[in-house]
């Protein structure tokens, strides 16, 4: 069986963008608009040690939408098929109460999980990644999904570690 990745992350993190690099597709929608991505979504990963499965999650932490209950089901469904659990928060923006949230439901999951600095394109690294260590996960990977940057290196690591 192929291994399962989900990315997980509140609304425009860059979920969507990392899938179509980690897929190499447009099958993904991006766009300014949080939260578009409703259902899960599949894709073959092509990116990194080879093959896996990666899904594309409709975001969570952020109920801030009619759809949320629906897109938490979703995704919390995604969680629980997942051999790892890439967990994107946005360097440019730092913790927000969504991150905490959804950082706590995924302990509750105990899979393993990676925190997944994006955006980082622009941005001082290691003053964006101090901002998460109040997560009390593992240190960011720093990543900008938009030019590929840190995306294989990632993977790499992600895979070499099942
Ligand atoms: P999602 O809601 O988590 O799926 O986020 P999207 O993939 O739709 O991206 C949300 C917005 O962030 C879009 O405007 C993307 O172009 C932008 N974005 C994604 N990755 C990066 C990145 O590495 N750097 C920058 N600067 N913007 C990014
Ligand atoms: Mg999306």
């Amino acid at each position: 069986k192929q291994p399962v990745i989900a990315l997980v992350g509140r609304p425009n993190v860059g979920k969507s963008t990392l899938f179509n690099r980690l897929t190499r597709t447009r099958d993904a929608l991006v766009a300014d608009f949080p939260g578009l991505t409703r259902d899960r979504q599949y894709g073959v990963g092509r990116l990194g040690p080879g093959p896996y499965v990666v899904v594309d999650t409709g975001g969570l932490g952020e109920p801030d939408d009619v759809t949320y209950h629906h897109m938490q089901r979703q995704a919390l469904r995604a969680l629980d098929e997942a051999d790892a659990i890439l967990f994107l928060v946005d360097a440019r923006v730092g913790v927000t109460p969504g991150d905490e949230t959804l950082t706590r439901e995924l302990r509750q999951r105990g899979k393993r999980v990676w925190l997944v600095m994006n955006k980082i394109d622009g941005v001082d690294v290691d003053v964006a990644g101090a901002d998460f260590h109040s997560l009390g996960l593992d240190r960011p990977r720093a990543i900008a999904a938009v030019q590929g940057r840190g995306v294989r290196q990632l993977m790499d690591a992600v895979l070499g570690d099942l």
